[in-house]
């Protein structure tokens, strides 16, 4: 089996079992099984595979076909041009989630050696990225998961900010309180939005992903209640909160931001057109820290 006859194998095995992209994903596996950028494929289209590369691609494109994601598969995922570790365990980084890291990156451009705090930071993706590109910033990020944890330090290690990315393990804010962290800048979060009665309905692969990092309760909205409650405790007079959002809950959220005295409020836009991320400023006065 040369390279061409790879990739055609895979694409069928792949079309079969219902993958979206089945060509892309043999491509990207085979690449990963020989250690080679996808474009180098057809560089050299009749290179023979080995025995061992055969076996192991092959294992892969079984797995694939289960609808195992892609990047659980490679163990890899890039978000904002950089390369995250992932596995299963936690939630794969999505490119919209990009717009949550560029509005946060925007709101402590000019802060002096900003504090950040990042709740359900799943692979530290989101934490990662604001401390690699603001190189001042100081980045608190908690999730409820060992897995997240073992992973997002892992990641902060391969990207060189393990000194200014602190994993904190626990439920929300109840690390922070623990530890008497506050005074943030800016909390951040992408926390699990979908309605629990519509996780049936997601694709094979999301359901391979964690659902305590998907499951927002009955109306997907109870992470928002906890999380927005309590920021003002923990924020700075002027701080900032910066929210993922799921479709259809710019309004609900928006409420209760108004009912914490949260002001200025922004919503973006994501690459579908859908109001993906909520942000907004403290009322002047009302840091609770301060
Ligand atoms: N964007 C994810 C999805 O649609 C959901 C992530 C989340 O719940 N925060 O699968």
């Amino acid at each position: 089996m040369n390279v061409v006859e790879g990739l055609r194998y895979g694409r069928k095995v792949l079309l079969e079992a219902g993958v979206e992209n089945p060509l892309l994903d043999a491509e990207v596996i085979l690449s990963h099984v020989l250690g080679a950028r996808r474009m180098d494929l057809y560089l050299e289209p009749q290179r023979e595979l080995k025995e061992e590369e055969i076996k192991t691609y092959k294992a892969l494109i079984e797995k694939r076909s289960s609808r195992i994601p892609v990047a659980y598969i490679t163990g890899k995922k890039e978000f904002f041009t950089l390369e995250f570790f992932v596995k299963e365990g936690v939630l794969i980084p999505r490119p919209e989630t990009e717009f949550l890291v560029e509005e946060v990156l925007n709101r402590i451009s000019n802060i002096k050696t900003p504090k950040v705090a990042e709740l359900c930071c799943g692979s530290g993706a989101v934490a990662i990225s604001i401390a690699f590109f603001k190189k001042d910033a100081i980045v608190y990020a908690s999730d409820i998961s060992e897995i997240a944890g073992e992973v997002t330090m892992l990641n902060a290690t391969k990207h060189g900010v393990e000194d200014r990315v602190r994993f904190l393990r626990g439920d929300l804010w109840q690390p922070f309180e623990k530890e008497g962290l506050k005074g943030f800048d800016v909390v951040v979060a992408n926390p699990p939005y979908i309605p629990s009665n519509e996780l049936e309905n997601l694709p094979p692969e999301v359901k391979k992903e964690p659902r305590e990092a998907l499951d927002g309760g009955p109306d997907g909205l109870d992470f928002y209640r906890r999380i927005i409650t309590r920021a003002p405790k923990f924020l700075k007079s002027r701080g900032s909160i910066v929210l993922e959002i799921g479709n259809d809950q710019r309004e609900r959220v928006c409420s209760f931001l108004k009912g914490e005295c949260f002001e200025d409020i922004r919503i973006i836009k994501d690459y579908g057109g859908f109001e993906r991320v909520i942000a907004a400023s403290l009322h002047a006065g009302d840091g609770k820290s301060e």
